[in-house]
């Protein structure tokens, strides 16, 4: 009966992603316009059950699996890249949660997520040592049975609307800038202050602000052991975010490519194009290649993270690394290189002009974040290296 019952509740969530994704298009342009929040879209989420697509039916959630959160994203992401990526970044923490929080906190938070009452932001950058994710320069700071925390937070996705914040530290005021612990603080527990806009080119209704979080939480809020953040990112939050941002950039590129294939061939909508031509044809096949090498490299990963956690094995070899690495680096700059052809097929008027009935340029301004939203630069240096380690060359 349980199982039953969790399946028709899946289904039914599942079953209100196109009318959602409908929902995050409608409401697009404007947050894209005013660098606003999508606040119809997150309230919409939140009432379909998807906050807590990963939550285990225990605590109340779905039981989601990767395979549904690489799907689910992919749709949301054909209505609006922004909210979808507030969505897929809230998931990539719930799965952290899962996989790391210890009981107690469990308890507490992931049915509050099941109900749609808490949204989780994440802040990993830190003014001090930028993108780094495996290094903290704020320490936390043992007080009684509490560890108390001061953070300066540039860029924190929602972070005006979230209501927890999962946020790495360095362990104590004595460690390493490596050894680096993941604390969970509810919204209630600190204090935020906001610092500066999100005037940026795209991904504009993210609003990613600046913060600064001051408090003190109970001891069991931390997420993983002391210091060993290094285990949870590369066992969880870095290899889950990977599968997802990558699901949403294909989402809207797959859209813009499906918009500008419906528009090809409406009689009033081709504008000079000619469809018929080989250099038209050979520009949209250019632009399926990268659509396609994308979604197959993005399955094929997915497959392997989820066979290797069936199997209870770690994802931390080379080879698995590299593929996750490779993953998040291709898919950035295939899913951009795939919208740029398009818009230089679309041309001018269609294409480069803004118009909220064929976002075209939304699109392409909103993908060109995805090779800085952990920059490539930082995953292909650590790829070389791994690829030094992977003598077998244990290809995807
Ligand atoms: C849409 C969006 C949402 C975001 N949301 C969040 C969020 O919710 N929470 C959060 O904490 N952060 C968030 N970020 C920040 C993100 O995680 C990165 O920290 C940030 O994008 C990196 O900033 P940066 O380009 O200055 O690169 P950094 O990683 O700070 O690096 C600075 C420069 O050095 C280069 N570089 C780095 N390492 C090397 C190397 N080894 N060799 C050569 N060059 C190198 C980089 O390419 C870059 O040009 C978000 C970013 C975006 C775009």
């Amino acid at each position: 009966v349980v199982t039953g019952d969790l399946e028709s509740r899946l289904s039914l969530a599942r079953a209100a992603v196109p009318r959602l994704t409908e929902l995050l298009a409608a409401e697009a342009a404007s947050v894209d316009t005013e660098g606003a929040f999508p606040e119809a879209g997150l309230a919409a989420l939140r009432d379909s059950g998807l906050l807590g697509l990963l939550v285990p039916v225990e605590h109340g959630g779905l039981s989601g699996t990767l395979t549904d959160l690489v799907q689910v994203a992919q749709e949301l992401a054909g209505g609006c890249l922004s909210t979808a990526m507030i969505w897929a970044m809230h998931c990539q923490q719930v799965d952290t949660l899962v996989n790391f929080a210890g009981s107690e906190l469990r308890e507490r938070l992931l049915p509050r997520i099941a109900r749609g009452e808490v949204y989780l932001a994440s802040v990993t950058t830190e003014a001090a040592k930028g993108g780094h994710l495996l290094t903290s320069s704020a320490p936390l700071r043992e007080s009684g049975e509490r560890l108390a925390l001061d953070r300066d937070a540039p860029v924190v996705t929602g972070g005006r609307h979230a209501d927890g914040f999962l946020i790495t530290m360095r362990a104590s005021p004595e460690a390493a800038e490596h050894r680096v612990s993941l604390v969970y603080a509810d919204r209630d527990q600190v204090a935020l202050e906001f610092s500066g806009g999100w005037d940026t080119l795209g991904m504009r209704g993210t609003q990613s602000i600046g913060m600064r979080i001051t408090g003190a939480v109970p001891t069991d809020q931390l997420v993983g052991p002391p210091g060993g953040f290094r285990t949870v990112a590369v066992e969880g939050m870095a290899a889950v975010g990977h599968l997802a941002w990558s699901a949403c950039w294909l989402g809207a590129a797959r859209q813009a490519f499906g918009d500008l294939v419906g528009l090809m061939r409406s009689p009033g909508g081709r504008q000079g194009v000619d469809v018929n031509s080989d250099l038209v044809a050979e520009r949209i096949a250019r632009a399926r290649l990268d659509l396609e090498l994308t979604s197959a490299y993005l399955n094929r990963v997915r497959e392997e993270v989820e066979r290797l956690r069936a199997d209870g094995s770690p994802l931390g070899g080379a080879s698995t690394q590299i593929h996750l690495n490779t993953l998040k680096v291709a898919a950035a700059e295939l899913t951009f290189e795939a919208v740029d052809r398009l818009v230089q097929l679309s041309g001018l008027a269609r294409g480069y002009r803004r118009d909220p009935d064929f976002p075209m340029e939304r699109r392409f301004r909103d993908l060109r974040s995805a090779s800085l939203n952990y920059a490539n630069d930082r995953l292909l240096t650590v790829t070389g290296r791994l690829c030094l380690m992977d003598r077998s060359v244990d290809l995807a």
